[in-house]
């Protein structure tokens, strides 16, 4: 369960969550012009608290709003304190923390520029999924909507404008019985699902495809790939069809929110033996690194 938290950290200062409520001529809640970003905070095995991938979560929050002409106004060193700050007096250690960029009041022509640009840290209290959850995976079903193929570029930046065709795809996929939705672009192949990136794996082969394609290639994707040679698969990026994904021995996602999870049925078939081992054994090892056991990867942690 995700739970909201008392205070948020808005433009520079932590306040209430109550006194950071925005007014209908947000100009970003119009037009789905602005910039996120999601990272987690994990209890630490030695004590403690540390954000996972910290810097990289809010260099790519710095490129995504860039890549649309919004600057942030503030540091990189702001940003990292006012997240730690912001973990902190809400007392959380399992959290996910969503970062927004938005276009503020008050003209609702395309001119965004007449308004000011605000950034929010907004953090949940959010654990994970469960053991039993995360070894169940899950289900997914190709979507229809085919992901425009000419806005790849677009689609590597995380804009708040591109999860409108995720969000319609993932109710058509929960109103059809299955899960999660897996995007393909207008050539049929495999772009990632809504809200995570997608890998297959074929004996030793762990694959996903190239950013080339209309994705948003992950922070989790990135580490994924990393720790998958440390344990001894070949990892590869190229492009990935249908019939590739479902006569896989498995296929699994990646992203911050839900770490790796395995697709045990994917279009009403069985993905291999259904078990997902490779899926399982980076699940954990990505937990590990989370949560402080692999000393080879601590600078991918931020102690609060
Ligand atoms: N693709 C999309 C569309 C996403 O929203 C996310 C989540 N940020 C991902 C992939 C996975 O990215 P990450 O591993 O950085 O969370």
């Amino acid at each position: 369960m995700i739970e909201p938290v008392g205070q948020v950290w808005l433009d520079g200062k932590v306040v209430d969550a109550e006194d950071s409520r925005v007014g209908l001529l947000t100009h970003s809640l119009h037009y789905g012009f602005g910039a996120l970003d999601g990272f987690r905070s994990y209890r630490q095995d030695g004590g403690g608290v540390a954000a996972f991938r910290l810097a990289d979560h809010l260099a790519r929050l710095r490129s995504s709003a860039s890549a649309i002409g919004l600057e942030l106004g503030h540091t990189h060193g702001d940003l990292v304190e006012g997240a730690c700050d912001v973990l902190r007096t809400n007392g959380l250690d399992d959290a996910y923390v969503r970062p927004l960029v938005f276009v503020g009041e008050p003209n609702i022509i395309f001119a965004h520029w007449l308004n000011p640009v605000h950034v929010a840290l907004v953090p949940f209290a959010w654990s994970g999924y469960s053991d039993r959850d995360a070894d169940a995976g899950t289900t997914a079903q190709v979507s229809p909507y085919p992901r425009p193929k000419a806005h790849a570029a677009l689609y590597n930046a995380k804009l708040t404008g591109n999860y409108l065709l995720s969000v319609i795809a993932f109710g058509h996929a929960r109103s059809s019985g299955v899960q999660q939705a897996i995007f393909l672009d207008e050539d049929g192949f495999v772009c990632e699902s809504t809200g995570e990136n997608l890998f297959a794996v074929h004996g030793n082969l762990v694959s996903t495809p190239p950013a080339t394609r209309s994705l948003l290639p992950g922070l989790t994707r990135a580490t994924v790939l990393v720790l998958a040679a440390e344990l001894g698969y070949e990892v590869a990026e190229r492009d990935l069809t249908v019939p590739q994904l479902h006569d896989a021995d498995e296929v699994f996602t990646t992203g911050t929110a839900s770490g790796v999870l395995a697709i045990p049925e994917l279009d009403g078939r069985r993905i291999g033996d259904g078990t997902a081992p490779v899926a399982r054994a980076l699940r954990q090892r990505y937990l590990d690194a989370a949560r402080g056991r692999l000393p080879e990867h601590a600078d991918w942690l931020t102690i609060l």
